[in-house]
């Protein structure tokens, strides 16, 4: 059974053209897209997702920047998807994400950094709960 996990292309990408790209380098990475929506989010929306970082002195911009233009949910599968998305991912900060990295190649800063990935399998599953419902999940 293929593991899945919780994406979304952030703002700071959508609202640069990269969309299309970053979707091509998930595929091209052999993740299938289970569930894909386009939307925005609004700031309460963005600090229920993120509340595990609530105490965290970036908190407040981040779920500013989170709800400030569309931005692209996913639901991905593949075998050890969570830890595959990671690596594409690269660092957190561009600044220290590897070579062909969707980060190293998208990123502008730590904070608007293009994409997000579940980091573990209860976070994957509360984050995919978070943002869709079964029946979009076939
Ligand atoms: P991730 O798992 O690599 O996304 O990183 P974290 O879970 O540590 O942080 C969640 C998100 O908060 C990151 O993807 C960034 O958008 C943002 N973030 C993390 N660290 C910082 C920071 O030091 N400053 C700011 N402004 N944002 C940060």
């Amino acid at each position: 059974m293929p593991q899945r996990t919780f994406s979304i292309v952030k703002p700071d990408a959508v609202r640069k053209g990269y969309t299309g790209a970053i979707l091509a380098e998930i595929d091209k990475a052999g993740f299938r897209i289970v569930a894909v929506r386009k939307q925005s989010i609004s700031k309460p929306q963005a600090e229920g997702f993120y509340y595990v970082h609530k105490e965290r002195p970036f908190f407040n911009d981040l779920c500013t920047f989170m709800s400030s233009g569309p931005l692209v949910l996913l639901v991905l599968e593949k075998d050890n998807a969570i830890a595959d998305l990671r690596g594409l991912m690269g660092a957190t900060n561009p600044a220290n994400a590897e070579e062909g990295t969707i980060r190293k190649k998208f990123a502008g800063s730590i904070q608007e950094n293009a994409i997000h990935g579940s980091d573990g399998e209860d976070t994957a599953a509360f984050e995919i709960g978070y943002w869709f419902a079964g029946y979009e999940l076939l």
